[in-house]
């Protein structure tokens, strides 16, 4: 497997807009885009840190799983997403080491990429996200 770079890191938010009033007067980022993943039951905005980016995600769905997060933990550092060049590849080379995986297939995800995740009891408590562009 090749991991190029982290290429996000996702945060749960209880507010979207509050939030990114936040990371643009305070941080001085840029929000580039909102994106809403209605397969995830998230709202999402975008900033650009270098080749990292900060992914918000607030819950348009108490029941979605960013909605059952901020229940159970408040807001925070929901995962952490590693750039591969291949999903599909980097999950069968994990799961053949043992590692559980919440997505045995890749899904699209905000931007357009291909996404899976892997079970945070795998990883030491992090959950861990696989993204590439094809
Ligand atoms: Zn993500």
């Amino acid at each position: 497997m090749e991991i190029s770079h982290i290429e996000h890191i996702g945060i749960a938010v209880k507010n979207l807009e509050e939030s990114i009033k936040y990371y643009e007067s305070i941080l001085g980022l840029k929000c580039y885009a909102v994106e809403e993943v209605a397969d995830q039951k998230v709202k999402t905005a975008f900033f650009k840190v270098g080749d990292t980016k900060i992914e918000l995600l607030q819950s348009t769905d108490a029941e979605g799983p960013i909605g059952k997060f901020i229940e159970k933990k408040g807001e925070g550092i929901h995962h952490l997403a590693f750039a591969v060049k291949d999903v599909v590849g980097s999950l069968k080379e994990v799961e053949d080491k043992g590692i559980k995986l919440i997505d045995k297939a890749p899904r699209k995800g905000a931007e357009g990429l291909n996404i899976a995740f892997l079970h945070p009891k795998s990883t030491n408590g992090i959950l861990i996200e696989f993204c590439s562009e094809k």
